[in-house]
């Protein structure tokens, strides 16, 4: 969906005939200082090309956050027992390794809020990706042992944590072909093709639940009495044994087979800390003074989310502050 906001604005700078340069694939490597004001940064194409690239009004810092950056996952982690190392999936961008973050500390940035790291329940368990899930997130979750553990439309940090305490830190999601959102090309909700989750030996598909126990690991007689609890409430609509207020539609399992099985684990999704800005998005020194010529909107920036960032917050945080960054910036 990234793709979709870009070509947006890409089509607006072509419609307008906006004079911006886009420099791809080149990573910036430092910020100029002069005379205590950010005027540029320095950077290196991937064919080696090297820019100085001169900004009289300053430079907003856009970079994202650190999620696919295992050394500072485990650095400022404060959440998780700094165990987000190598073996914990990401569902982001092996682009995600706070570079700004650097840019901005050297050039005497305070941080803040670094140590709160948001899990995406529901990754999986090699790539971390959110998208290779037959069901949805809140679909019942159970162990290998068959049961459910938690009231799985609690947050995001209450689920991880619940997933990751469960053997071997993962779980399945649990689904009825019926109310899978499978479309007519046989795609999941997110686009990507039942057949090659099903083929990638994390997913399985059983006319029964005995059956599906059986192909998945699980055990069969109390995934079995699971889910005739669990259709029992979605009848009733009250009364759910891990608390749920909800049964929801897409996920009754009580149509029959066939049903799936996909073997999940929490992967790290989003960074809450990073740069301090104030309200005009300047970022501010570690004694709160305004860093001349330097702004940064977006998940480089810290303080905006809190603890455990809403789902669909991020999108408006980057796309809000990078228009208050760059309103400020032209004044
Ligand atoms: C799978 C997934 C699903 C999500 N779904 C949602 C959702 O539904 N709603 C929502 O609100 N949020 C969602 N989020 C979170 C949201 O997408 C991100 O928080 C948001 O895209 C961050 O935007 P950004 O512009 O700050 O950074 P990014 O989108 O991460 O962009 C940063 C860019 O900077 C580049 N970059 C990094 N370092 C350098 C460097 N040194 N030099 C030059 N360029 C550099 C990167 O290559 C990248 O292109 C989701 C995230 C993921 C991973």
């Amino acid at each position: 969906s990234g793709v979709g906001y870009v070509d947006t604005f890409l089509q607006y700078i072509k419609d307008k005939n906006l004079p911006v340069q886009l420099l791809l694939s080149t990573k910036a490597n430092d910020l100029i200082i002069k005379d205590g004001r950010v005027a540029g940064v320095m950077a290196q194409a991937k064919n080696g090309t090297k820019y100085v690239l001169n900004a009289a009004d300053g430079v907003i810092l856009t970079t994202g956050g650190f999620g696919a950056n295992v050394k500072m996952r485990n650095e400022y982690d404060e959440l998780w027992g700094k165990k987000l190392g190598e073996t914990t999936p990401t569902t982001n961008l092996p682009s995600a390794t706070g570079d700004g973050i650097s840019l901005a500390k050297k050039a005497g940035a305070g941080l803040t809020q670094m140590g709160w790291i948001q899990l995406f329940p529901a990754g999986d368990p090699t790539t971390g990706a959110t998208s290779f899930k037959l069901g949805e997130n809140s679909c019942i979750y159970v162990n290998k042992n068959g049961k459910r553990y938690v009231n799985e439309s609690e947050r995001r940090d209450v689920l991880a944590k619940a997933n990751l305490a469960q053997e071997g830190g993962v779980f399945y999601v649990i689904s009825s072909a019926k109310r899978a959102l499978v479309d007519k090309d046989g795609r999941n909700a997110y686009g990507v093709k039942v057949a090659d989750i099903l083929k990638s030996g994390k997913s399985y598909k059983a006319d029964t639940l005995e059956e599906l126990a059986q192909k998945a690991g699980i055990n069969g007689k109390n995934l079995v009495e699971t889910v005739k609890r669990w259709n029992e409430f979605c009848k009733k609509g009250t009364g759910d044994e891990m608390g749920r207020p909800t049964c929801m539609d897409d996920h009754r399992l009580d149509e029959g087979g066939p049903y799936y099985a996909t073997l999940m684990t929490p992967s790290v999704h989003h960074t809450m800390g990073g740069v301090t800005i104030n309200k005009k998005a300047q970022v501010l020194n570690e004694a709160g003074n305004v860093i001349p010529g330097l702004y940064a909107a977006g998940e480089v920036t810290g303080g905006i989310h809190g603890t455990n960032r809403v789902g669909c917050n991020a999108v408006p945080d980057a796309l809000v502050f990078g228009r208050i960054a760059a309103l400020n910036f032209v004044k």
